[in-house]
């Protein structure tokens, strides 16, 4: 069945939606149709939400099955995604512009790793514990599944971002109705289509491709005992409000303005930094929400610094995502492209100068593409060094010590991740201890599996990834004996 015959994925069906709504999702690169997709109503939050619901109240349903049982058909998915992920990352980087080499290595590579990860973790990880109290008699800590979870997801890693939700969540015991973004809700039903064929259990997993509306509505659903959400700070406030209103645990995985500390013994010339350094600040076309998008740079060398940030800005590859020579693809649509623009307008009308980029490229007449572009003499108090611009743009403030570095680092509504850049690698880590982010690189940013991801402040509450993704979809019980 061609994908856009496909409807929503419920209780282990394709359904058809309650509405004839519809949304188009468009190539980043050539604006040509990719395909169609049902656009979920509240209907269809209601139905797979009883889905989710009925699978986890089943008295000897996937919440009571052994880890085990549950570890291998978490390997069963991951091996069908394994199966889909060259057509998964071909799909997605038309959809959203990501390169295909970083579409390969994160949304073909993550989530099968995701879910081979957790499966193990649910198997090593006693689900009872029994304590010695301490008034004589012992006590017993168990870790339940959390219920029906709410799994909310934006486009620019669509499947990743998704896995660091439901692999914990289905290692855990819990059921999922994930709603992912309608910009990428193509690739959401080669998902949904890997769901089925791992033989999921029914109604354990569930594919409703929705807007803000409908997620608001999925989001306060009586049905729904955990929202897991990844997105904006401004629509992770909204949730936040809701949840807070039903008491209701929350985990937001938010925006974020990283600083990338450019220290006065950084190695700039080196090859293996330049290539660690633009995948720190540039990755995914900017488009990544732990992007060090705000360069520090020491006084001492600034000028050098400036040339060297904007000679790589300027040295990279722009073009077609597919083509495994592009660094730099298109951003995921025209309202991205025209919000990334009004930034650079901005930086200019501020007074900033553009050392390189600024513009659309000219060799290409269609896609939504910016240059990469860097702004020099950027006050820290500037809008373009406080927003989020979520595109191809990166500023560059000088600071007099390293004390200046750290307070300018810190001096951000955000704290996700930020990165150091220094020869002296134990010196990197004293800066890492001091920067109130919830990760941080030293000489190289990359997120791993095995380490709690997600943000202070306007970045986000809790964390995924590590056991301590696993946790956060487990309720802790104790019975006293
Ligand atoms: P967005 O907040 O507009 O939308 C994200 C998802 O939430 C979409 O599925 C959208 O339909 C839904 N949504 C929006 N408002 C909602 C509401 N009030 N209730 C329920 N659902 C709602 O974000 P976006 O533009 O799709 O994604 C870009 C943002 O995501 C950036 O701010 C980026 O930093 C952030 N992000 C954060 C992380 C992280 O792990 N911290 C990772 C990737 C992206």
């Amino acid at each position: 069945m061609p994908l856009e015959q496909k409807t929503f994925f419920i209780g282990g069906e394709w359904v058809l939606p309650s509405s004839p709504d519809r949304v188009t999702v468009s190539s980043a690169s050539t604006e040509e149709v990719l395909g169609t997709s049902p656009l979920g109503r509240e209907a269809d939050m209601d139905a797979a939400v009883a889905a989710a619901r009925r699978a986890f109240d089943d008295p000897c349903g996937w919440s009571t099955w052994a880890p085990t049982d549950r570890a291998a058909v978490l390997r069963r998915l991951a091996d069908a995604l394994d199966a889909r992920a060259d057509e998964l990352t071909r799909l997605i980087s038309s959809e959203n512009g990501m390169p295909l080499t970083l579409s390969r290595g994160l949304e073909g590579a993550v989530p099968s790793m995701l879910l081979r990860y957790y499966a193990d973790l649910a198997c090593s990880v006693p689900v009872e514990e029994r304590r010695d109290g301490l008034l004589g008699r012992p006590a017993v800590v168990r870790r339940e599944p959390v219920g029906v979870v709410a799994a909310i997801t934006p486009w620019n890693a669509p499947q990743t971002l998704a896995s660091g939700k439901y692999a914990p969540a289905l290692a855990a015991g819990a059921t999922v109705v994930l709603k992912p973004s309608p910009e990428t809700a193509l690739d959401a039903v080669l998902f949904a289509e890997a769901v089925a064929d791992a033989g999921v259990p029914d109604g354990v997993v569930n594919v409703v491709p929705a807007g803000r509306e409908v997620g608001a509505y999925l989001v306060a659903h009586p049905g729904v005992d955990k929202v897991a959400f990844t997105g904006s700070s401004s629509a992770g406030r909204a949730i936040a409000e809701t949840c807070g209103r039903l008491l209701r645990p929350v985990t937001l995985e938010l925006g974020g303005k990283s600083a990338a500390i450019v220290l006065e013994d950084a190695d700039l010339d080196s090859k293996a930094v330049q290539q660690e350094f633009v995948a720190a600040t540039l990755l995914n076309n900017g488009q990544a929400c732990f992007a060090s998008t705000r360069i520090l740079a020491p006084r001492s060398r600034y000028a050098e610094v400036v040339e060297a940030v904007s000679a790589l800005a300027a040295s990279l590859t722009v073009g077609d995502p597919l083509d495994l020579d592009t660094h730099v693809g298109p951003l995921v649509s025209e309202q991205q492209r025209d919000r990334v623009e009004g930034y650079i307008a901005k930086g200019r009308a501020e007074g900033s100068r553009v050392t390189v980029g600024g513009g659309r490229p000219a060799h290409l007449d269609r896609g939504w593409y910016v240059e990469p572009t860097v702004f020099a003499d950027v006050d820290n108090r500037q809008v373009i060094a406080q927003e989020e611009i979520f595109g191809p743009v990166l500023v560059i403030t000088p600071y007099d010590d390293e004390l200046q570095a750290v307070r300018l680092a810190n001096d951000s509504q955000f704290g996700l991740a930020g990165s150091v850049w220094t020869r002296d690698a134990e010196h990197g880590l004293e800066i890492a201890r001091r920067v109130r982010t919830g990760s941080f690189g030293v000489n190289r940013y990359m997120t791993d599996p095995i380490a709690p991801f997600g943000g202070v402040k306007a970045s986000g509450i809790g964390r995924e990834l590590g056991p301590e993704g696993l946790a956060g979809y487990q309720d802790l019980k104790s019975v006293y004996l």
